[in-house]
């Protein structure tokens, strides 16, 4: 196969980027663009307009993933590229975006060639990542690589109530495909590293060889409204009170594990949350996460006394309503094999690294050999609209993909 010295079109790659960010602007110049919202499905179509202006066919599954197919010269498994559109709320310009659009370009950069790889590539977009409008995150790679199903998929709701099926009925992004199951060669994914350790070790690539491990749970306190003035301090049982204690105690956790250990409180919602009155329900979701698992169940075990200690102290009763954990995923050492000679032959600096977030690589790990890169994010500043990327080292990063891809591509 010729095609070594190919790369991909910078330019293209970087105003695909830039057209992208004008689609669900937020209030700072990143993106507030929720999954299954109108601008998430105003992007979709864009990313369709560009696949099928090139002749690209295009198919949607039943969890709204989209997948674009560059065939190949032998029916065989496709290698899969790609990454996720959806952003938090104060979401960056490049979080998930740079994977699915790096992606695209190359299939057409491939395409421009005249190059016919082996085996198809198909670039993926992966519906709510992110998890901002409906929890938890990472939701429809795990229903394509069989962890969670379909009707448990459609049965999640925002905080409006609106479920997950609905929505994403309404933005005309409910295919007809099904849902994973299916054979795929591989699984590649770049993703910008929502850290600061390639900037600091002056590497354009990072190469994952495993996630962080994390413990993540929804806490809910039940109490009992009373009035905040007459009611004594010791018969009160405000739950939110409990959450806020949670909440901290989670904070001291991730202070007390520093700087590899990390704990977060990041959502605590509390009824009737209004002046005047005690609150009688409450639910706060933390979780804790370390590169070694044995210190990450010690971190749980610190959060579960914490949960007791706060309870008790609040005059609450505590209950754990759901629980998540991911971080034991290997990606594959052939495909990182690859990665890393497709980065030496282009000269591109890179480490290895662990992953200290969750992406749909984790999920797809186990039904696929998959490899996860990372670029460069400006100060490790992400999920926050000022999220920037260097240029040149994007896009040192975007043609290791993409030799990386074909290299896969074309294997015997
Ligand atoms: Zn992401």
């Amino acid at each position: 196969m010729t095609g070594g010295n190919l790369r991909i079109n910078e330019d293209r790659l970087w105003s695909r980027l830039m057209r992208s960010a004008e689609i669900g602007t937020g209030e700072a110049g990143g993106l507030k663009r929720l999954a299954l919202t109108e601008e998430d499905a105003a992007m979709r179509r864009q990313l369709v307009a560009w696949a099928e202006a090139d002749g690209f066919p295009v198919s949607v599954d039943r969890a709204g993933n989209i997948f674009i197919r560059l065939s190949g010269r032998e029916e065989l498994p496709p290698v899969l590229v790609g990454s996720h559109l959806d952003t938090q709320v104060a979401g960056g310009r490049f979080d998930g975006i740079l994977g699915v659009l790096a992606g695209f370009e190359v299939i057409q950069s491939l395409k421009e060639a005249g190059i016919i790889p082996k085996r198809p590539i198909e670039v993926v977009n992966w519906a709510n990542e992110e998890g901002a409008r409906f929890a938890p995150p990472m939701m429809a790679s795990a229903v394509f690589a069989g962890v969670q199903s379909l009707d448990w998929l459609y049965e999640r709701t925002d905080d409006d109530g609106v479920t997950y099926g609905e929505a994403l009925a309404a933005t005309g992004f409910r295919g007809d495909e099904p849902v994973g199951g299916r054979a795929l060669d591989s699984y590649f994914e770049l993703h910008i590293e929502q850290g600061p350790l390639l900037q600091e070790n002056d590497r354009p690539l990072g190469i994952v060889t495993g996630g962080y491990t994390v413990h993540g749970m929804v806490i809910r306190l039940t109490g009992e409204t009373a009035h905040t003035g007459p009611t004594p301090m010791d018969q009160r049982r405000n739950a939110l009170v409990g959450a806020a204690m949670i909440a901290a105690a989670t904070n001291e956790i991730g202070l007390a594990y520093a700087p590899i250990g990390k704990a977060t409180a990041a959502r605590l919602v509390a009824w009737p949350n209004k002046p005047g009155i005690l609150s009688s329900w409450a639910e706060v979701t933390v979780d804790v996460r370390h590169e070694d698992p044995a210190v990450a169940e010690a971190m749980r075990s610190d959060l579960q006394q914490a949960i007791v200690r706060s309870a008790e102290r609040a005059r609450v009763e505590a209950e754990i309503v759901s629980t998540w954990y991911f971080g034991d995923e290997v990606f594959d050492a052939d495909c990182n094999a690859l990665v890393r000679q497709a980065a030496e032959r282009l000269g591109v600096p890179h480490m290895e690294i662990k992953s200290q977030a969750g992406h749909d690589a984790y999920y797809l790990s186990r039904v696929a050999p998959t490899a996860l890169l990372f670029s460069p994010c400006v100060d490790g500043i992400t999920h926050n609209e000022r999220e920037d990327v260097p240029f040149a080292e994007t896009m040192a990063a975007s043609n290791v993909l993409l030799q990386a891809v074909m290299a896969r591509a074309e294997r015997d």
